[in-house]
């Protein structure tokens, strides 16, 4: 059984979630002692690379392809209505400067941060996407995953991840990777999702755990980390980051992305009505997450 990729521990309990990969099954673990929620086993090296082989990008099935009902390109530009958001908050922090991206898939949202003002590079772990940032938009974008990318100590004023942490096998590994190569009161800006926070999140694993059943996930295990505000928060500051914030956001009900059954469609559809009113007020249950941290 794996360890708690957050805190170490041990000891965990079922989170009523699974996955399969080919014929190889991947549970969801809650760990008994911090709560964070992930996948074990964690992915291979060899289910990586299966994963995030071009198929990613371009076919638009569940089965083995993007994690969307578009192909990943539509789902990028779609995904740009959040960029002013996001990068808004990101620039009350750091206004200019040296800017670089984990994972900037098509590199659209390096392109807008290119285009606002920040020095830009990143890298992109899928030969496909990386191609596309420096053929589309001429980006200073190098192919390679962040677990084997040498550190540049102190080099950068900004490292964003956007749709990344959830993927990686061990993230406060990484995040401590990022916070080596800040420079001093340079920011890491984090975004994530946080299905499990939102309401209709809450209610499936409630009623999963009242029936006794575990949900297949209808894709392969991209996600082997599950996020919430308070796990979110403490893998920051474990990996070092002060001043850490956390952003809930919700995505509007005509834009959710729908899948499953009829009955699951109709039920996440009406329930994105109230939780969106709720985060739109409170900051809470939210389905998404930017997550800021400084390096002082
Ligand atoms: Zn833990």
């Amino acid at each position: 059984m794996s360890n708690c990729p957050l805190c170490g521990n041990t000891a965990s309990k079922t989170f009523p979630i699974y996955y399969f990969l080919k014929e190889k099954r991947f549970n969801g673990r809650k760990c008994k002692s911090c709560g964070f929620v992930f996948i074990a086993p964690r992915p291979t090296d060899e289910d990586l690379q299966l994963m995030y082989s071009d198929e990613y990008f371009l076919y638009d099935g569940a089965d083995c392809g993007a994690h969307s009902s578009t192909d990943y390109e539509t789902a990028a530009i779609r995904g740009s209505v959040k960029f002013p958001a996001i990068l808004g908050a990101i620039k009350k922090f750091k206004p200019a400067g040296k800017f670089f991206e984990v994972g900037c898939g098509m590199g659209y949202f390096l392109n807008y941060a290119k285009d606002s003002g920040y020095e830009t590079s990143g890298i992109e772990y899928a030969a496909l996407g990386a191609d596309a940032c420096r053929s589309k938009f001429g980006l200073d974008v190098k192919q390679s995953s962040f677990e084997s990318l040498s550190v540049t100590p102190e080099a950068f004023d900004v490292i964003f991840m956007g749709d990344v942490l959830e993927h990686l096998v061990d993230p406060l590994s990484m995040l401590r990777k990022a916070h080596a190569m800040l420079k001093l009161t340079g920011i890491v800006a984090v975004e994530v999702p946080s299905t499990f926070n939102a309401i209709v999140g809450r209610v499936a694993v409630s009623g999963m755990k009242l029936l006794g059943k575990q949900r297949k996930m209808p894709m392969p295990p991209y996600h082997v980390n599950e996020f919430t505000p308070a796990t979110f928060r403490a893998i920051l500051f474990k990996a070092g980051y002060s001043q850490v914030k956390i952003i809930q956001r919700v995505k509007a009900p005509s834009t959710i992305t729908l899948r499953g059954s009829a009955f699951d469609k109709t039920v996440k559809k009406l329930l994105q009505y109230p939780n969106y009113t709720i985060t739109k007020t409170f900051g809470i249950f939210g389905d998404r997450m930017l997550g800021i941290g400084v390096k002082q």
